[in-house]
């Protein structure tokens, strides 16, 4: 038998949710996650879920629920993380932990990045477990719900200590998490994105030396000019371009459905020797195009300087920090033979953090099942591949072998500026929006894990 949920009260619901969870103030430092997961382990345990909250540390709760499948196919893991960035809620319209409804939209810290998906995806699971209990054929996959803490931080006390204390508990197959779902128009055309890479950080720390001296008398082997000069390089010079599957996939798709001449315009793009002139072209905003430059190639953007402590001593040592972010299929020693050449001399660069690149294949069966039911609900719309410059915890969940996707879709209401919103003042999700997540993801996931 078919079962359909009665969409205009579930759309009440997810929004009280949302509400409920947009009260609780995670800002991370210091997180109280553990308020929020308690939250969503009562309204799970109300529809008779067997919810575990897990503690990384006093207040930094994780939340993990199970509906069981059939066991016929491999777990789909919904992830999401419930602290929030801090608010300045003098900046803000409407108070950032009040989630009060204005205009349509539910307002506070956390309504896009991700309060909104955690509302969604405990939606989603009791919208499944009401689904099985009124006797439809159970799915063919375990739903796994995982609601994380420290995503903002690292994700060191939530999904990556999850991943080193309980795998079992949140091993699957295919992963849905933040980092697409977006929609974006170019022309007369709208797009929307489902993330199928993220770049990987490289942070690494210059440090310049030379012989120190009176500054009254100048010397060439000055350490703060030699890092200066190091630094001015690394942040005007753009290093190689490359492509990955994700980013070809993106291009074409789009040059697919455009008319000439943004078209060839961006068909060129893939040509290396092109892209500069060829992105020049395009008409698009510079945001766009600093965007299609970080995802074509390995990124170091310098951000913290050191030296000297007295205006008329030469030191003998100067330090930057410069944040690296390499594309999928890059690792250190390759990310370091792109900035060698940049280094002058008497300046050593060594690596501090590293978090891996990922991609998961941009043909697969939830990629597949993602575009089928987009193209149902948005046939207008194209669903594109996307990559993220920044890292979420799809960085931990790979290291189960998970192929983690980013599809928490936002409808397009025309309005650009509604997607910069995360960490912004002023965070704010429509209701709209909220409903259509609630019911692109329920048809994604009664497809993806139904057969
Ligand atoms: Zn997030």
């Amino acid at each position: 038998m078919s079962w359909t949920p009665h969409w205009e009260a579930v759309g009440d619901e997810v929004v009280r949710h949302l509400q409920a969870l947009l009260r609780i103030d995670t800002t991370n430092p210091p997180g109280n996650e553990t308020a929020a997961a308690e939250y969503l382990a009562r309204v799970l345990r109300s529809e008779g879920f067997e919810p575990l909250v897990l503690e990384s540390a006093p207040g930094r709760g994780n939340l993990v629920a199970r509906l069981k499948g059939t066991g016929e196919r491999a777990p789909l893991l919904l992830m999401c993380h419930t602290d929030v960035v801090p608010a300045e809620p003098e900046h803000w319209s409407y108070p950032p932990f009040g989630g009060e409804i204005h205009d349509g939209f539910v307002w506070g810290r956390g309504a896009v990045d991700m309060k909104n998906s955690v509302a969604v995806e405990l939606m989603l699971m009791l919208l499944f477990k009401r689904r099985q209990e009124a006797g439809a054929p159970p799915l063919k996959r375990d739903l796994i719900f995982m609601a994380a803490a420290d995503e903002e931080r690292g994700g060191h006390l939530g999904a990556g200590w999850l991943v080193d204390h309980h795998p079992d508990l949140i091993r699957a197959e295919y992963a849905i998490n933040e980092g697409g779902g977006y929609g974006f128009q170019l022309g007369q055309k709208v797009y929307y994105t489902c993330q199928t890479a993220e770049k990987g950080y490289a942070r690494f720390r210059l440090t310049a030396r030379g012989e120190p001296g009176h500054a009254s008398v100048p010397r060439e082997d000055n350490a703060v000019v030699r890092l200066a000069e190091t630094v001015a390089r690394i942040g005007c010079t753009p290093l190689p371009t490359h492509f990955t599957d994700t980013v070809c996939r993106y291009l074409t798709t789009i040059a697919e459905t455009q008319d000439e001449p943004v078209r060839s315009a961006i068909l060129r793009m893939l040509h290396p020797e092109h892209f500069m002139a060829a992105v020049e072209q395009l008409p698009i905003p510079a945001t766009w195009r600093r965007q299609l430059m970080a995802i074509t190639r390995n990124t170091a953007t310098p951000t913290v300087l050191h030296a000297g402590s007295k205006v008329n001593v030469i030191p003998s040592t100067a330090t930057a920090r410069v944040d690296g972010r390499v594309l999928p299929g890059f690792d250190r020693e390759m990310f370091y033979a792109e900035l060698e050449p940049l280094l002058c001399e008497g300046v050593e660069l060594e690596f501090t953090d590293w978090g891996p690149p990922l991609e998961a294949p941009v043909e697969s069966p939830l990629f597949d099942t993602i575009r089928e039911v987009m193209a149902e609900h948005e046939p207008e719309a194209t669903l594109v591949p996307s990559m993220l410059t920044g890292a979420t915890d799809a960085k931990h969940i790979v290291r189960l072998g998970t192929r983690v996707y980013g599809f928490t879709p936002l409808k397009w209401e025309g309005d650009e500026s509604l997607l910069s919103l995360a960490h912004a003042h002023d965070e704010r999700v429509s209701v709209n929006s909220l409903l259509f997540s609630t019911r692109v993801l329920y048809d994604v996931v009664e497809r993806f894990a139904g057969r």
